[in-house]
C-alpha cells in the first residue's frame, strides 16, 4: 500500500501517511493490528545520560583548581593563597552542579545547604586572613539573607497559592535585612552611620507592599492584567 498523495510505502495497518499526514482509506484491507513500518516520532528526543556529565562537570571545576594550584607553588614555592581560590571553586561546584546529581534537585533541601556552604567558606577565609569580621558581620548578614530566601523557597515551594504575599513579604524583610547590614558595617569595620539603608529599604518596602496590595485586591489584578496583556 502506498500513499496516495506522496507516495511514501506504508504498512496495511497505518490510519495516516506518517510522513504527509494524509490520511489512509482502503474499502477491501483491514486495517490490523500489526507495528507500522515507521516510527511515529521522527527526531525521537535523546535520554541525557547524567553520570557521563557530571563527570564533565567535575572535570571543568578540577581544571581552574590545578590552574590555581600550579601558579600559586610557581610564583611563591609554597602555597599561599590557594586554599582560598580552591574553597570558592568548591563552592560554586556545589551550589551550581551538585543539584544537577539528583533527578528532581529540591530547592528546600539544596538552598539551606548552599547558604551552609557559604558559610562555612566566609569562616574559613576569615580564620586564614585573620579577618576578625566572621561572628560579628558575616554569620549575622549570611544567615538573615538565609533565613528570608529559605523561608521564601519553602513556601512557594510546598503552598501553590499566596506566591503575592509570599513574594510581598519577602522583600519587605529584605528591605530591613539592609538595615540590619548597615548597622553590622557600621559596628564591624567603623564605617560611618548614615543611613544609606533607608533607601533600599523604601523601595523594597513599595514592591512588598505592591505586591501584597495586589495579593489582596482582585480589582488591582485584573487592571494589571488588562494593562499587561492584550
Ligand atoms: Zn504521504
Amino acid at each position: 500500500m502506498f500513499c496516495i498523495k506522496c507516495g511514501v510505502k506504508l504498512a496495511d495497518t497505518e490510519k495516516k501517511c506518517p510522513l504527509c499526514g494524509t490520511v489512509v482509506y482502503h474499502p477491501t484491507l483491514k486495517q490490523e493490528d500489526v507495528p507500522p513500518l515507521y516510527p511515529k516520532n521522527r527526531n525521537p528526543k535523546l535520554q541525557a545520560n547524567p553520570k557521563a556529565f557530571n563527570g564533565i562537570i567535575i572535570f571543568l571545576f578540577l581544571i581552574p583548581m590545578l590552574i590555581c594550584l600550579l601558579s600559586d607553588l610557581k610564583r611563591n614555592g609554597e602555597l599561599n593563597w590557594f586554599d582560598l581560590a580552591a574553597g570558592g571553586i568548591l563552592l560554586g561546584y556545589i551550589v551550581v552542579a551538585l543539584p544537577q546529581w539528583f533527578q528532581k534537585p529540591n530547592p528546600v533541601i539544596f538552598v539551606p545547604c548552599d547558604f551552609f556552604a557559604a558559610t562555612v567558606y566566609l569562616w574559613y577565609i576569615d580564620f586564614a586572613t585573620k579577618g576578625g569580621w566572621f561572628w560579628s558581620f558575616a554569620l549575622p548578614v549570611t544567615g538573615g539573607f538565609c533565613l528570608i530566601v529559605c523561608a521564601m523557597v519553602t513556601l512557594t515551594h510546598y503552598l501553590h497559592r499566596g506566591k503575592l504575599f509570599i513574594f510581598g513579604g519577602g522583600f519587605i524583610a529584605l528591605g530591613a535585612w539592609t538595615i540590619m547590614l548597615e548597622i553590622l558595617l557600621d559596628l564591624t569595620f567603623n564605617v560611618a552611620f548614615i543611613g544609606w539603608a533607608i533607601y533600599p529599604l523604601i523601595v523594597l518596602a513599595l514592591i512588598g507592599g505592591g505586591l501584597i496590595y495586589l495579593g489582596i485586591s482582585a480589582s488591582a489584578r485584573e487592571t494589571l492584567e488588562r494593562k499587561l496583556f492584550f
